[in-house]
This record gives structure tokens, C-alpha cells and sequence, in this order.
């Protein structure tokens, strides 16, 4: 049975990242020990559902093992247009995510904030990416994560109308279970073990928590 209220944790690029691709990246990078230490955090909250953005090649370099390890899974949100070149994931490498039974997600052609991005470039972001990703993959792509978190109206109104089955956030809070729009909270590079812990699982009871969901719904859409 699914949880009435679970818990989204994202992770980025885990280890020694590159050069900045956009600024502020490496805020979201964390230590491979410090992953670790998160991922055993997780492991006994079935609540939690993790999700890994940006495609970046420590997805499948370092997080696979760790995750199959485990005994867990997670959604990969890669870059279309980033797969096969340095530093991310390869076209091989997506396939072993679904090969272990990992989910593979869009996050777009070329990691953009989508409300930035004119309707006649649009396309190429919300559904070219996705069938690039599906081919790659080998199987249909039904999920979205918005690249900065970012997203607004018109993108959300796109999205559904394209028939993404999921859309995945940054707003730092709990969701519903079988909610359209998950919110989730991204693992920081200044994240320890119990930041971690109060940030996500601070306990405010299940009823207020679901009317925060709520109420932010309700907020985004005016
Ligand atoms: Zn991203």
C-alpha cells in the first residue's frame, strides 16, 4: 500500500563534481559519505521516495551500487542533452538504471528553467527530451522534474496536457502519495546526517502537513 504522505528526497551529483555548469551547482553536490549516510537515513522510512536530477555520471557510478545495495529504488530525472558527454550519465548507463529496476524521468533538453522558455522553444524541452530519453531508455517516460524547481502555470497546464502522469518539484515540503505535483526536498552540500533528518522529518503530524500541501496548491495556482 502506498503512503498516504511521503516524504520526496532529490539528490544531484554525488562526490567530486566538475566545473560549475550553472552557478550555484555545487550547492547540491554532496560528499559520497555523506550520501551514504542520508541513503541509510532513508532506508528504514518507507514514507521516502528518492529521486536523483541532472543525470550527472555518479548516478550510475556511485548511487546504483549504493541503491541496489540497499535494496532501494529511485526515479533518475536525466538531461537530454547532456547524455554521452563528460561528466554525465551515458546512454549505457541509463539503460543499467532500468535494468535495476530504477524509474528514468525527463529533466529536460538542456537543464533551462522551463517558465523561461518561449512557447516555440517549449517543445523541444517538455516533449522532444522526453522521447529522446524514452528511446534511450527503452521504455515510455511518464515523469517530469522541473529543472531549478522552477515552474508557473502555463508549464504545469503544458505538462498535463502532454500527459505526464508526474511532475516533481523543489518546494521543500511533504506530498500527497498519489498527488499529480510532488514537492520534494533537495539534499544540500552543507546537508549533515541530522539537518537532513530535521529538515525532513520534522514531525508537525500527518493532518497539518497535508493541509501545508494543500494550501500551497492552492498558492501556485493563482
Ligand atoms: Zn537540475
Amino acid at each position: 500500500m502506498s503512503p498516504q504522505v511521503v516524504h520526496n528526497v532529490s539528490f544531484h551529483g554525488v562526490g567530486a563534481p566538475g566545473p560549475e555548469r550553472e552557478p550555484g551547482e555545487h550547492d547540491y553536490w554532496v560528499s559520497r559519505d555523506s550520501f551514504l549516510r542520508i541513503l541509510d537515513a532513508c532506508a528504514a522510512r518507507p514514507e521516502v521516495r528518492l529521486s536523483f536530477d541532472d543525470g550527472n555520471e555518479s548516478d550510475v557510478a556511485i548511487a546504483l551500487p549504493a541503491l541496489v545495495e540497499r535494496g532501494l529504488t529511485a526515479d533518475f530525472f536525466v538531461i537530454a542533452g547532456r547524455i554521452d558527454t563528460p561528466g554525465n550519465v551515458s546512454a549505457e548507463g541509463v539503460r543499467a538504471l532500468v535494468a535495476a529496476g530504477m524509474g528514468v524521468g525527463t529533466h529536460g533538453l538542456g537543464h533551462r528553467a522551463w517558465p523561461d522558455v518561449p512557447d516555440t522553444e517549449l517543445r523541444a524541452e517538455l516533449t522532444d527530451a522526453r522521447t529522446a530519453i524514452a528511446e534511450t531508455a527503452g521504455r515510455p517516460v511518464d515523469s517530469a522534474a522541473c529543472p531549478f524547481g522552477a515552474y508557473d502555470r502555463r508549464i504545469l497546464g503544458r505538462l498535463r496536457a502532454l500527459g505526464y502522469r508526474r511532475v516533481y518539484t523543489s518546494d521543500r515540503r511533504p506530498a500527497a502519495g498519489e498527488a499529480w505535483l510532488q514537492a520534494r526536498f533537495s539534499v544540500l552540500a552543507t546537508d549533515t546526517v541530522d539537518s537532513f533528518r530535521t529538515a525532513v522529518f520534522a514531525h508537525r503530524g500527518p493532518a497539518r502537513r497535508l493541509r501545508d500541501t494543500a494550501v500551497g496548491a492552492v498558492k501556485r495556482w493563482r
